[in-house]
């Protein structure tokens, strides 16, 4: 009986490692397929492996310590941060990029990383995931770290309501008991997630205010998500972030064992920052501009701490770190310099404002609107974007360009934010627009949609020699 029962086990083991085979081969072939037809599909690949083995990333990250970064905004330079400190430190690691944060994308992204067998030969994965996709995703991944950077109100009609994405994520972190969480201390949502888990957490935050003046912004969290009474402040850097605490019924903000206790100066280009990581200070030198890489510097720093990497390393790893695609990337385009900064909801463009405002060099503009699914089919979110903010430093802007699908809209929210409706030039051909762009040397910044960069980014590479994203 015994004998027999031990039979059947073996079997199914048979079988399983045969679907597992099947799908992994599936999965690689179809890939190299799409890559051959110079197609950066990363979705059907893993679709497939998914239709003949249910459980299959639960196969291949077996035995892989695994990173996952979530949140709203800067997940991808976050990621990259990670990936910076990783490949300093000397882990035999691999990453999957924004294209491939949801669930099927990410077991491509394994699939490619192991062998036919399903063996993985890697000892840790660092994964961006999209917040939606956290929920399922989580199931499967032996996650040892998880970094939420921060929840934003963000294409509302693919997640409903901020509270959704926030309760995608909640669930998804009852399935990974054993990750520590590395939590955003100044949001007031992403703080809500470690209430009640039984997890680790380490916070991180920014201990001081970032800009002396910011962009007015609608706070994406104003009352109190335990009693709905509205918070008080101590200070605030940008949107609902700051030293938060509700009057009534006590829930504030946690001391971070990684903050940054002193901006010392935030560039076009750089930031410098003194941040003080489980009780030692650390003068660290970003390699990107803006507030939110501040954020995301901190993050990067108390995840490493969760992995093994000293914090010398993880802050050397963030001087060294150069920027990557979309994320205040820089181009030179005909006699302009051009820098692209992705936009895709109003805190997040906001941010984009405080920096171009920052600057005080005569620079052109371009404000570039989609109205994909990936960009958020609903484009009224643009109404609560402070282009106000720009307005009055429209005397700097050499020329005001409007692009995109949804270009006519983009116009007409400049003109009602104060900016003279006769400057604005709306170019739709993205090849006149890069004419545009490199007719004079005064730097641009481009203002881009998640879609409407892929876009631009198409008709650049015929004009240089910048690798396409997926390669
Ligand atoms: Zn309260």
């Amino acid at each position: 009986m015994f004998y027999k029962r031990n039979e059947i086990t073996r079997e199914k083991e048979k079988i399983m490692g045969i679907r597992t085979r099947l799908a992994v081969l599936a999965c690689k072939t179809s890939n190299a397929v799409l890559r051959r037809m110079g197609r950066g599909g990363t979705n059907l690949p893993g679709k497939i492996a998914l239709k003949i083995d249910k459980d299959i990333l639960k196969e291949l990250s077996r035995g892989v310590k695994v990173t996952v970064v979530t949140g709203t905004n800067g997940k991808t330079t976050t990621s990259r941060m990670i990936e910076q400190a990783f490949e300093e430190a000397g882990y035999k690691y691999f990453a999957n990029k924004s294209g491939a944060n949801l669930l099927t994308g990410i077991i491509t992204v394994f699939a490619q990383h192991c062998s036919l067998s399903g063996k993985c030969s890697y000892t840790h994965a660092l994964i961006e995931c999209d917040e939606a996709a956290f929920r399922k995703t989580s199931e499967m991944l032996p996650v040892e770290c998880l970094v939420v950077n921060n929840i934003f109100r963000d294409q509302l009609d693919r997640y409903g309501e901020i509270t959704h994405t926030l309760n995608a994520i909640r669930e998804g972190i009852t399935h990974v008991p054993d990750a520590t969480l590395c939590l955003n201390a100044d949001c007031s949502l992403t703080s809500s997630l470690a209430d009640d888990v039984p997890n680790k957490v380490v916070w991180f935050g920014v201990d001081v205010p970032i800009y002396k003046e910011t962009a007015f912004e609608l706070s994406d969290a104003v009352y109190c998500i335990h009693c709905k009474t509205e918070y008080e402040y101590d200070y605030r850097t940008y949107s609902h972030l700051g030293g938060f605490r509700c009057p009534k019924c006590g829930y504030h903000r946690q001391t971070p064992q990684v903050g940054v206790t002193q901006v010392v100066r935030t560039g076009a280009d750089s930031s410098d920052i003194v941040l003080n990581a489980f009780g030692h200070s650390h003068d660290v030198h970003i390699n990107l501009p803006g507030g939110y890489n501040i954020y995301n510097a901190a993050a990067c720093v108390a995840a490493a701490e969760i992995v093994g990497i000293d914090e010398d390393t993880a802050v050397d790893a963030l001087s060294r770190f150069e920027c990557g695609f979309g994320r205040a990337e820089q181009f030179e385009l005909g006699k302009s310099k051009a820098r692209m900064m992705l936009v895709k909801n109003p805190a997040g463009y906001n941010q984009v404002i405080n920096q171009i405002s920052n600057d005080e060099e005569e620079c052109k503009i371009a404000f570039l609107l989609n109205d994909r699914y990936a960009d958020g089919t609903d484009i009224s979110w643009i109404w609560d974007v402070d282009f106000e903010a720009l307005a009055r430093q429209s005397a700097r802007f050499t020329r005001i360009l409007v692009s995109g699908v949804r270009a006519d809209d983009m116009a007409l929210r400049l003109k009602y934010a104060g900016f003279d409706t006769g400057r604005i030039e709306v170019i739709r051909d993205y090849e006149n627009l890069l004419e545009a762009i490199g007719a004079d040397e005064t730097p641009t910044f481009i203002m881009p949609t998640y879609t409407a960069m892929f876009d631009l980014r198409g008709e650049i590479s015929k004009h240089t020699d910048i690798k396409a994203f997926y390669e």
